[in-house]
């Protein structure tokens, strides 16, 4: 069962509660930069990013953010939530750039980046206090590579054990939410997330948020940070996050990705989407059934009828029905039963002729060089 988490609204935009889990991502850009950062704004959004996320680094870059929203206004992205990240000098930049902290839809603080002793307190306050002014929701966005280090000592002086940094990032994470709401910050305006590297140690860093948490849980974002890049990083956020959404712990994703050989930014929101609805959580586009092929079947014009399905259903928007497109009658007559449109081949000998499926019965055969061209044509009739 999902957690019982407050509804934050950002922009037009809900998380928590019983909302959808909403997809997120980040720029890689200058922010300084407005042209190229509004740019890279809309490709995400316009990918299926619901919030974007630009960092807020220098005077240059708070500075941009008017330009930035002026040219998303001017495009026609209205509706599209921009938020702020920062680190050790936000309150300063959110006091001098009254234009910068009224224009962002939420800010996002690491507690481990604010400073040191007495002044760690000082700035965090500040940060707080703006947010409060500019009425902004907050994510408060620990990470194990930004760890409060004096609590770090604290802690570790007084129980030392291998969960020592999870404990850390948790018991930080908490005590600035706890905090931020101290002074005057709403329990509806925060969004807590507590972020590490390690799929394992992700899940139990959750595990112990929603222990500490109790009955008054935070809306939770979600995110393996540092995930890597390729395959791989795909692989291991996808595996951390379907385990806790599984639990019903999150409320908004986000899939890190280093982007590989020119990889557009936007795979990161894909990956997001092709989570989201594997999980049944989501529907975004048609969900494609198809089994790997072996050596049963003609893999040539399997995998091109594979291939050219996939390509209409990514760049047509069309109803989020079951398609099935299996290569030979061992579990392809099954699995069309359950589909709402379905082709399998018979086997290899007979390689050229297809059976499809409407609506779990057969439906006719396709033979010859237009079978996928005809099996397109049938889903756009009938759905
Ligand atoms: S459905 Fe047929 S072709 Fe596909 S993997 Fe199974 S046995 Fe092989």
């Amino acid at each position: 069962m999902r957690l019982k988490t407050p509804i934050v609204k950002i922009r037009g935009i809900k998380v928590g509660g019983k909302n959808p889990i909403v997809i997120q991502s980040m720029t890689n850009t200058d922010t300084a930069d407005a042209e190229r950062t509004a740019k890279q704004c809309i490709e995400l959004y316009e990918a299926g990013s619901e919030l974007v996320r630009i960092t807020v680094d220098s005077e240059d870059s708070a500075a941009a953010v008017k330009e930035i929203r002026r040219i998303l206004d001017s495009k026609g992205y209205k509706d599209l939530p921009l938020i702020g990240d920062f680190h050790f000098i936000g309150h300063e930049l959110l006091a001098k750039y009254t234009e910068c902290a009224r224009t962002l839809d939420k800010y996002r603080i690491n507690p481990g980046n604010v400073g040191f002793g007495k002044s760690r307190d000082k700035n965090f306050e500040e940060f707080i206090k703006l947010a409060i002014k500019y009425d902004k929701p907050v994510r408060i966005g620990g990470n194990w590579g930004s760890l409060d280090q004096e609590l770090l000592t604290k802690l570790m002086d007084k129980s030392p054990d291998e969960d020592i940094q999870i404990k850390t990032l948790v018991k930080s994470t908490l005590d600035s939410a706890k905090l931020a709401e101290k002074l005057g910050l709403k329990h509806d305006k925060i969004i807590l997330s507590v972020k590490v590297s390690d799929v394992q140690e992700l899940i139990k860093a959750h595990e112990l948020l929603v222990k500490k948490m109790g009955k008054k849980p935070y809306a939770l974002h979600l995110g393996l940070t540092e995930a890597g890049s390729g395959l791989q990083g795909v692989v291991s956020s996808s595996a951390a996050l379907a385990i806790l959404l599984q639990k019903g712990i999150g409320d908004t994703i986000r899939i890190s990705l280093t982007p590989q050989n020119d990889e557009p930014r936007i795979r990161e929101v894909q990956a997001c989407k092709h989570l989201l609805q594997s999980l049944d959580l989501r529907r975004f586009q048609p969900k494609i059934v198809s089994c790997p092929g072996c050596g049963r079947t003609n893999n040539i014009l399997f995998q091109k009828i594979v291939k050219e399905v996939n390509r209409y259903v990514d760049k047509n928007n069309l109803e989020p029905i079951n398609i099935a497109i299996m290569g030979c009658i061992v579990n392809g007559p099954g699995e069309s039963r359950h589909a709402d449109i379905a082709l399998h081949l018979p086997g290899k000998k007979e390689a050229g002729i297809v059976s499809v499926y409407v609506k779990g019965k057969f439906y006719k055969t396709l033979q010859g060089e237009s079978i996928t061209k005809e099996f397109i044509q049938i889903i756009e009739e009938k759905f």
